[in-house]
């Protein structure tokens, strides 16, 4: 059996059980707290932690490797420039294609006052905090001054990806003009860890549907099922959005500019698809995007090792698409109108806060919080907050699946463009896999 099937059938698994659980009442039983759920929280958090584990040794080996191997810093240049255009690029579409959603179908309008204000007491502490932490945030200086890490190595302790990536560019720029007895010996070090890296990925990927089954368990076990019902229409409006920026933008793009058959593509990425959906984590699924890239999309290390490990920093769409529709949402709310200006300023701002939000679970929602200010809505940021929190979680879930979707999509659209030759045909067909291992 694939492992992708084997991770559905977690996930699936996990659905039932976690809705069981739910609807039966079974979660305020001492089986279940003291027992069932620390275990199942355990192997989930087992497995984030030791994906997240491999991130660092990956990104630095695989992106000196992929940075010297290109040879010259023009070819650098050119594809850091299709990567950030194409990331800026389909990021506008998506906030465009949230906001055009929400105005149409006014998720907003139908929230009774009642609804909205026995959900707003509910979740108002952890809304609170959430708004404590996005006033906390830097300033746009202070966000570009960080990029240069003054200690690579505390950044990569912190796991400060962006910074990082900064000075291992510079650092494999600067390998390619030592002299090459030297040059090899450097080289052939980080292959060796980029590769040892590798198997520690399919050693742990293994235990992907344990993990994914947990994980999924849990999280639908503790959700308000309540919630939903009178966030029902706000969710969909968010889903749709996602999926049709998944399978339309994407699905077009991958199709014209990479020239793949889109629906192989989307069967190739399957398997970063669900860790991302499991773990709502981009940072923690980037082990797998990058393995899933070369080893299923024949994707170069050079281009999956650069373009890769930024779109996990700085490239969101579904966050963006999200917060475009939250934002519209929690205006309608509360009875503010948005005009063209204030809608132009959520798709500038929505841009740059998903730049700015981290690859880590619920980030994006303390982000929102920096878009509702930029159009006024600063008084309504906390009671919003804790009228959408409900959902978030599930919603979190399906935007980082965007998100490391639209990751892949750019990686194939690059490595295109630089004439590689990617592979194509249906997984299925067994000649057409080409997995190591
Ligand atoms: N969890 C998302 C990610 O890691 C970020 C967000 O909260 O939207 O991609």
């Amino acid at each position: 059996m694939q492992l992708y099937t084997k991770i559905t059938i977690g996930l699936v698994l996990g659905v039932i059980v976690g809705l069981a659980v739910n609807l039966a009442g079974f979660t305020e039983t001492f089986a279940w707290q003291s027992v069932a759920m620390p275990v199942m929280d355990f192997v989930g958090n087992a497995f984030i932690r030791a994906i997240m584990m491999i991130v660092i040794p990956l990104v630095v080996a695989s992106l000196t490797v992929g940075v010297a191997s290109l040879g010259d810093m023009k070819t650098l240049g050119r594809m850091g420039g299709k990567t950030v255009a194409y990331y800026l690029f389909t990021t506008s579409i998506a906030i465009t294609l949230g906001l055009v959603l929400a105005l149409m179908i006014r998720p907003g309008a139908g929230l009774s006052p009642e609804a909205r204000d026995s959900l707003a007491g509910e979740f108002a502490e952890q809304a609170g905090g959430a708004v404590g932490i996005a006033d906390e945030a830097p300033t746009i200086w202070e966000t570009l001054i960080g990029m240069i890490p003054s200690n690579p190595v505390a950044a990569a302790a912190e796991g400060n990806l962006l910074p990082l990536i900064i000075f291992v560019i510079i650092f494999a720029a600067a390998i390619t003009r030592v002299i090459p007895s030297r040059r090899e010996t450097i080289l052939s070090f980080f292959h060796g860890i980029n590769d040892a890296s590798m198997v520690v990925i399919h050693w742990i990927m293994k235990t992907a549907p344990y993990a994914v089954f947990a994980l999924i368990t849990v999280v639908i076990s503790r959700f308000g099922l309540e919630v939903l019902q009178s966030l029902a229409i706000y969710a969909g409006v968010v889903a749709i959005g996602l999926i049709l920026h998944a399978t339309i933008t994407y699905g077009t793009l991958v199709t014209v500019l990479a020239r793949l058959n889109p629906i192989n593509f989307f069967r190739r990425i399957r398997e970063a698809q669900l860790i991302a959906f499991s773990t709502s984590s981009s940072n923690a699924t980037l082990p797998v995007t990058m393995e899933v890239a070369q080893e299923n999309l024949g994707i170069s290390k050079s281009t999956s090792s650069f373009v890769l490990p930024l779109g996990a920093t700085i490239n969101m769409d579904g966050t963006a698409l999200y917060q475009g529709v939250a934002t519209v949402f929690i205006a309608q709310v509360y009875g503010f109108d948005l005009g063209i200006g204030a809608l132009l300023t959520i798709v500038l701002t929505a841009t740059l806060a998903s730049i700015g939000t981290a690859g880590v679970p619920s980030a994006g929602i303390i982000i929102l919080v920096l878009v509702l200010n930029s159009v006024g809505l600063g008084a309504q940021a906390a009671a919003g907050i804790a009228l959408i929190l409900g959902v978030d979680r599930i919603l979190d879930m399906i935007r980082t699946a965007v998100n490391i979707t639209g990751d892949l999509s750019c990686a194939a659209v690059v490595g295109r463009s630089e004439g590689e030759v990617l592979i194509t045909g249906n997984p299925k067909d067994a000649t057409a896999v080409s997995r190591a291992g």
